[in-house]
């Protein structure tokens, strides 16, 4: 079994929380272009690192690529250690490395022999940059990158059992109350999902069908109105004419007479043009009895 556990277990398994996670990529965001660092704070049993909390490392010099643990850095981290974690161990540090990867430096190798020397202790790196995120550990003595990181979601425990609750209708293996339940339970529960779904989609559906038929009643109606205005309410309408250019008056011979009669009904009496009308037509039949007139005469 040891020389088994030797050969196979010979990297540590790192269980952290994700409160933790999510704490160190706080702090290395807060400063996107120095280091930050700070330790772990858990429990190293048999080949297994639990992180449980971490505490910033403050008045660390982190110049670039580098990051020093100081002396003010160490009184802060022991003094809080003690008094908010004094049954826990620091098993690990954890550093950024805004914008260059996820490694060890030699600067960085240097303090985990000198400070992080325990089998069971690791180094959390995170770069706020991508996002990446990776840990390192003592295998045999040498340092290298851990491949078992187990995040765990302690307040998440609830969750976990709904999702263990969801698995048991798929996956085979039977947890303890999955046995009597899932007939009942796992028809339900989908159900429910695929009606919040479906509600969602006809809601964003619905408002959207909304929003577009408003859109196309308010130009309708608009139209609508526009046309009913032409149709009842006075207006001018522009007409091209063609005028011959010598005379000024319309090559049209009807409009041009359009125009004569409506010029005459405005020089005289609009509301009557019939009383003024009689001399002005009747100006080529006048003519034409002048014409009578005279050749009778
Ligand atoms: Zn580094």
């Amino acid at each position: 079994m040891k020389a088994k556990a030797k050969s196979a277990g010979a990297q540590p398994i790192l269980a952290i929380d994700s409160e933790v996670v999510r704490q160190i990529r706080q702090h290395a965001r807060s400063c996107n272009t120095t280091e930050v660092c700070g330790v772990l704070i858990g429990q190293d049993r048999d080949h297994r690192v639990e992180v449980a909390a971490c505490i910033q490392g403050e008045n660390a010099e982190g110049a670039g690529a580098h990051v020093t643990f100081t002396q003010d850095t160490w009184e802060h981290i022991y003094a809080v250690k003690d008094k908010r974690f004094p049954n826990e161990r620091i098993v690990g540090w954890y550093h950024s490395h805004p914008g260059f990867g996820i490694f060890l430096s030699e600067h960085d190798t240097f303090i985990h022999k000198n400070f992080f020397s325990s089998p069971g202790q690791v180094a959390w790196v995170f770069d706020p940059h991508s996002d990446e995120e990776g840990c390192f550990g003592w295998t045999d003595g040498q340092i290298e990158r851990l491949t078992r990181i187990a995040v765990v979601d302690r307040r998440g425990g609830e969750r976990a059992e709904a999702s263990v609750k969801d698995e048991p209708t798929v996956a085979s293996t039977a947890e303890e109350n999955a046995g009597p339940v899932p007939s009942s339970e796992p028809s339900p529960k989908p159900l429910r999902v695929q009606r919040l779904d479906v509600d969602d989609g006809d809601g964003g559906r619905s408002s959207l069908e909304q929003l577009v038929a408003r859109v196309f009643f308010f130009l309708a109606s608009a139209a609508l109105g526009f046309v009913l205005c032409w149709q009842f309410f006075p207006h001018v309408v522009v007409m091209g004419v063609p005028i011959d250019p010598t005379t000024g008056q319309p090559l049209d011979p009807e409009m041009r007479q359009m125009l004569h009669d409506s010029q005459a009904g405005n020089a005289g009496n609009s509301e009557h043009p019939d009383l003024t009308k009689p001399g002005q037509p009747a100006a080529p039949d006048g003519r034409a009895k002048k014409g009578d007139d005279a050749k009778s005469r």
